[in-house]
């Protein structure tokens, strides 16, 4: 809704029609999308069929916000069905983004989507789950079994490797707003394919823990000292994980018919620099990142399809046994919480092979 974005995406993308916007260059196709907060800081995501539905809602919000002009994702001062309603007026999709993390979502705020969007809660098709929270976490709540699951990347900061950490995989004619309408409504065999997402325990909220100093802590301890850290007196923010156990109506997931598999991926960039012992930064993990994905073409290509050996003919044998053991999943993970990214830990087999290396925070 910031004025400065569109004007950065009229200015280096073509707009060709359906609400869709490609890269001269590239052929990349993008599609309007974002994310407003509301009077009881619930985040929404938003997706526009059009330029001038973005600057219908706009005008709808310039009442209630101060932030248009100030924040990316500006906080409105309307209800979270007025902002619905507002949204589904334009033409707009919109459902609850990262549904379940502690600060900013639906349900840190309310025990259900008819709580939250009132009599228009039927109109709501989708549910973005959020980096710490999967499908199978998200399947034990059954007021959601209609809803489409998005796993998106929600990615706020300017480091590439943020970029395409989660994706959804859609089943569509063509990248166009419509097509997409259709596949979040699941009309006309259009649909999610495939969700691609974080294993949960990599998100900044998997678990309950102090939001200053991360210490974890049980539920119940949590409450016991009353939300403060008993070591350093920060807030303690509860995590997706406790709450999800919390809203769960269902002992295991069940999953209905029209849900898409759900795949756990971590950042390429990330096992590597595990493997070499460095920050994800490093040039040396940037530099095997780029060989990996110009060598297979995608990210995802390497960490789940790609052969071992042809892995070790690019970045040598131990990191091609490493992103094996991913596959396999027999990297340790250590949840986060709190706001801290959890982190992957070598297994004992490949650690003394290794070296006792741990990854430092993704930041
Ligand atoms: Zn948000
Ligand atoms: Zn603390």
């Amino acid at each position: 809704l910031h004025p400065r974005w569109r004007e950065e995406v009229r200015e280096r993308l073509r707009d060709v029609g359906e609400g869709t916007l490609e890269h001269p260059r590239y052929g990349t196709s993008f599609l309007l999308t974002g994310e407003v907060e509301d009077n009881r800081k619930v985040h929404h995501l938003l997706l526009f069929p059009s330029f001038s539905a973005v600057e219908e809602l706009e005008e709808l919000f310039s009442s209630k916000t101060e932030d248009l002009k100030r924040e990316g994702r500006p906080h409105v001062d309307l209800s979270p069905p007025e902002v619905a309603e507002a949204a589904l007026s334009v033409g707009c999709l919109v459902g609850p983004s990262h549904a379940f993390t502690p600060w900013t979502s639906m349900y840190k705020e309310f025990n259900s989507l008819k709580e939250c969007y009132a009599d228009l809660a039927d109109r709501i098709v989708f549910l973005e789950l959020g980096l710490s929270a999967d499908t199978y976490m998200a399947d034990r709540i059954s007021e959601l079994s209609r809803l489409t699951f998005l796993s998106n990347s929600d990615s706020h900061s300017p480091w590439p490797e943020r970029l395409g950490r989660e994706f959804n995989r859609f089943g569509i004619e063509e990248p166009t707003f419509e097509e997409v309408r259709r596949a979040l409504e699941r009309r006309g065999g259009r649909c999610v394919l495939l969700n691609v997402g974080f294993d949960p325990r990599l998100g900044k909220y998997h678990r309950t823990a102090c939001s200053r100093c991360f210490k974890q802590f049980g539920l119940e301890r949590a409450k016991e000292l009353g939300w403060r850290c008993n070591d350093c007196g920060g807030w303690i923010k509860k995590g997706v994980w406790d709450r999800v156990n919390e809203l769960a109506d269902l002992p295991e997931p069940l999953s209905p018919p029209h849900r898409p598999p759900y795949l756990r991926v971590a950042p390429l960039a990330e096992i590597l620099a595990l493997g070499m012992g460095a920050e994800v930064r490093d040039p040396r993990v940037r530099e095997s990142w780029r060989k990996l994905v110009e060598r297979f073409g995608s990210e995802i290509e390497v960490l789940v399809d790609a052969p071992p050996e042809e892995i070790g003919e690019v970045v040598g044998r131990e990191l091609s046994e490493l992103i094996l053991a991913f596959r396999k999943q027999e990297l340790k993970v250590f949840p986060g919480g709190g706001g801290r990214y959890g982190r992957l830990e070598l297994p004992p087999h490949l650690s003394k092979k290794m070296g006792q290396r741990t990854l430092g925070d993704f930041t």
